[in-house]
């Protein structure tokens, strides 16, 4: 970490109050002031380099310093750096993105919506699935079904389907009518002698009894990410998603997908969905779309959403809903070469190929003192630390190893996530099978060392 001599240091600790930081930790302790990055790698303002093996917040799929985005973005800043869509007011680099998120994504999401953040996205997926079925009459429709451990974002409305407890505490959350369902993660989850595909059954059947309990007639959508990132890496156990679609679709209850994290590629799959084997209603994207060099997020939408939707807008006369920056005409254009790059390169075809050696890589580690869990599909991965490994007991402080373990990947060069005691890992799309390798290497002296100074 950062010394306070440094003046910069100095003024983001007066000034800048960091989200997800310890403000107190953080005066004594300053920032990691980040000043360049190259490829996969960042640059601290000492000169030192670092593997960037979080691709920032899960979302630099095409490394640092992308020229082609810089290009495209100042372009669009040189012809149009701002217009709106809102009166049905449109521009080019808006109209084609829309129109290739509509070819990318499953057949029969057709629409978009664009808001600038995750969080934003999520937000108005609620206020969408509202209008919509008040558009259809069926005004006690509003329940959303989440999990624990989800991640949806932290806006009133997506922070209230976050399941995380500490994303709740002392900001009076959950607002929405929302259930959180147990999470699917079967190492932490599951109870002695059950079997994974008893603990699906169960979690399936907890499905059913809580649409039976409340309603089906009061629950509009299930929203989940594909995989789980943020709540430590979580992958749901085989056949989940196929079953939780089956019971939304026997119910009437749209199925939300959070692909924030594993859209355009992470999973070795253009979009999560696709690989966890189900079809979603609507999407939220957002980070790897721009390689978060701009801020956008899109919701996709189905065909049959929209239809009751655009009715209802002409019998109100608007769809009055819209952010100033919807659909950014900088932010589109980066997105649109962003996709260009990530097509011509084949990066999610590089992350399927890559999945084998990074996550073999890492559950090569399992032997390891300290090492609970490894899991991870495509190119995200996490490995989980626990004081017992045959118990699978928890630090008695949560966290403490976990910061330990990322104060010596920082030394060693690499940046990881620490979420709690769990070490997560989500390298840039452009990562090598070199890069692999190093990475792997440095994370195998991490957990050495941790163990070593833990013991
Ligand atoms: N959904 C998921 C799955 C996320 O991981 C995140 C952010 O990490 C969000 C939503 C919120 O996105 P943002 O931080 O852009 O608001």
């Amino acid at each position: 970490m950062m010394t306070l001599s440094n003046s910069l240091a100095h003024a983001d600790v007066a000034h800048q109050l960091h989200p997800f930081t310890d403000a107190r930790a953080f005066e004594q302790n300053g920032p990691l002031i980040i000043d360049h990055g190259q490829g996969i790698h960042v640059f601290d303002s000492t000169g030192k380099k670092y593997i960037e093996g979080m691709a920032g917040l899960w979302s630099v799929a095409v490394g640092f310093n992308e020229p082609r985005l810089a290009e495209a973005a100042y372009k669009q800043f040189q012809k149009l750096p701002y217009y709106h869509t809102f009166s049905a007011k449109s521009h080019e680099p808006s109209i084609k993105l829309s129109e290739k998120l509509a070819e990318m994504a499953p057949e029969g999401l057709n629409h978009v919506l664009y808001c600038s953040s995750g969080s934003e996205g999520n937000d108005t997926v609620v206020k969408l699935v509202w209008y919509y079925n008040n558009a259809l009459g069926r005004r006690e429709k509003k329940k959303f079904l989440a999990r624990t451990n989800a991640y949806h974002g932290i806006t009133m409305a997506s922070g209230s389907l976050t399941g995380i407890a500490v994303d709740h505490k002392d900001f009076d959350l959950p607002i929405l009518p929302v259930i959180h369902l147990t999470c699917p993660h079967f190492y932490r989850e599951g109870t002695a002698g059950e079997t994974e595909e008893q603990f699906t059954a169960r979690l399936l059947k907890e499905l059913e009894d809580t649409i039976a309990r409340e309603g089906a007639d009061t629950i509009a959508a299930f929203i989940g990410e594909p995989v789980m990132g943020a709540g430590g890496v979580l992958v749901p156990p085989k056949g989940y998603w196929e079953s939780v679609e089956a019971i939304c679709r026997k119910n009437d209850i749209l199925i939300v997908a959070d692909e924030v994290i594993n859209g355009f590629g992470r999973l070795g799959t253009t979009f999560g969905a696709a690989k966890m084997g189900f079809t979603p209603d609507i999407m939220t994207v957002s980070k790897q779309i721009t390689s978060s060099y701009m801020p956008l997020a899109a919701i996709v939408f189905s065909d049959a959403i929209y239809e009751a939707v655009a009715d209802n807008s002409h019998k109100i006369g608007a769809f009055a809903h819209g952010f100033t920056a919807a659909g950014h005409p900088v932010a589109t254009a980066v997105a649109l070469e962003n996709i260009a790059i990530i097509e011509e390169r084949d990066l999610v075809g590089n992350a399927a190929r890559l999945e084998a050696p990074f996550q073999s890589g890492l559950r090569a580690f399992a032997d390891k003192p300290l090492v609970g869990e490894v899991r991870g599909v495509g190119l995200m991965a996490a490995v989980e630390l626990v004081a017992d490994k045959a118990t699978k007991a928890k630090f008695s402080k949560s966290g403490q190893v976990g910061q330990i373990a990322n104060r010596i990947a920082h030394e060693e060069g690499l940046i990881l996530r620490a979420i709690g005691d769990t070490l997560a890992l989500c390298p840039p799309l452009i990562v090598t099978e070199a890069d692999v390798a190093e990475i792997l290497r440095i994370m195998g002296v991490v957990l050495d060392r941790t163990a070593k100074e833990v013991a």
